[in-house]
């Protein structure tokens, strides 16, 4: 894109990059200690800083420091100081939501700490594949998957049943890992309170609870159980909570729909290959693979499988990328925007899709194909 004389010109998205790795681990910092403390994360300061040289060039109002940078994180990217291209802004993106980061906020942080933030977060996932290879057990993985997708939130005693159940005893020390206790910020009168829709904690705000998963937020809220602050609450973590407990609801819901219209599918078949597996009618050994994705921001999600593309296994007579249906409904040419900005997915095999048209349009020719 050219811009004309803009020295700034390419500093829109860093700055986006640095406001979203800031709050990130603001986040997590705050959970830690229970409170913003000052000083704020280097990035949100640094953010600033650029914002203000910005606004000079370009004539206009700079945020005054970190703490209007943080209001201004609530406002949607149509309010900022900033020209990005459209490609990489949806309607209504913010990056805050009642001061706990969006899942969009986690896609841009991981945009740019892509390394770094993908071995804090999936270290555990990626032991415990480590581990149930080793042991040949694709059971405990499933479970393990299963566990973190079903019961985001677990009081002391659930949290002591599911370690000793069969399946997941031999991964206790892993699942330890993968939870810890939730800060006291998600707290209010004495009690957390879960989201009756997603079991996810919510967050207290001014004006009551609020679940802060996007496609939760949207509708009406449903309060869930609650559980007194004093007692012992367990959590899934922020970064497994972004990339696997909310792509994993989908997940479920896709496996669910399949087994019930008797597809005979497959969890994370082969410790994780993909997401889900389907026998194709007729033809022992070949199967169609599916990868699940719940990016909200598709340009986002097209880098991250331009850099990371999906590997098509020697079973695999057709490789879907499928994106859930919350993050689709409501955004038209989101599944086109991903594939004119990785065309070489094409190429290797790999077809991006929506769930609706997944559903309605691919499978029927599955079972076409097998008759
Ligand atoms: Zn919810």
């Amino acid at each position: 894109m050219v811009l004309g004389h803009d020295p700034v010109a390419n500093w829109d998205e860093e700055i986006v990059h640095l406001v979203a790795s800031g709050l990130a681990r603001l986040a997590e910092r705050v959970r830690a200690d229970g409170a913003v403390r000052v000083p704020y994360p280097a990035a949100l300061q640094r953010a600033v800083n650029r914002l203000t040289v910005l606004c000079q060039v370009r004539g206009l109002e700079p945020p005054t420091g970190v703490a209007e940078l943080l209001r201004l994180a609530h406002q949607p990217f149509s309010e900022w100081p900033l020209r990005l291209p459209d490609d990489l802004v949806g309607e209504g993106d913010v990056l805050l939501s009642s001061g706990v980061p969006t899942r969009l906020c986690e896609e841009w942080a991981l945009d740019v700490d892509d390394v770094e933030a993908e071995l804090a977060e999936r270290r555990v996932v990626l032991e415990v594949l480590h581990w149930c290879r080793e042991m040949r057990d694709q059971r405990a993985y499933v479970g393990f998957r299963q566990l973190l997708i079903d019961k985001p939130v677990l009081d002391g005693d659930e949290f002591l049943d599911v370690r000793s159940e069969p399946d997941l005893a031999p991964l206790a020390q892993f699942i330890q890992q993968a939870y810890e206790r939730p800060g006291a910020h998600l707290a209010a009168g004495g009690v957390f309170q879960m989201c009756g829709r997603c079991r996810n904690l919510s967050v207290p705000t001014p004006h009551g609870w609020r679940c802060v998963e996007d496609d939760c937020a949207r509708l009406r809220y449903r309060a869930g159980r609650e559980l007194p602050v004093g007692s012992e609450v367990w959590t899934v973590g922020r970064g497994l909570k972004a990339f696997v407990t909310g792509p994993g609801r989908a997940e479920s819901r896709l496996l669910h729909w399949l087994a019930q219209k008797g597809y005979q599918p497959e969890a994370y078949p082969e410790f994780d290959v993909c997401d889900i597996r389907i026998p194709v009618p007729g033809r022992p050994g070949r199967w169609w693979a599916v990868d699940v994705k719940s990016w909200r921001n598709p340009a986002l999600l097209a880098r991250r499988l331009r850099r990371r593309p999906p590997q098509v296994p020697d079973w695999a007579d057709r490789f879907f990328v499928v994106v859930d249906r919350e993050r689709t409904r409501g955004r038209h040419g989101y599944v086109q925007l991903v594939s004119s900005l990785a065309p070489g997915l094409a190429e290797g095999g790999v077809v991006v899709r929506t769930e609706k048209t997944f559903l309605r349009e691919d499978l029927p020719a599955l079972r076409g194909e097998g008759r």
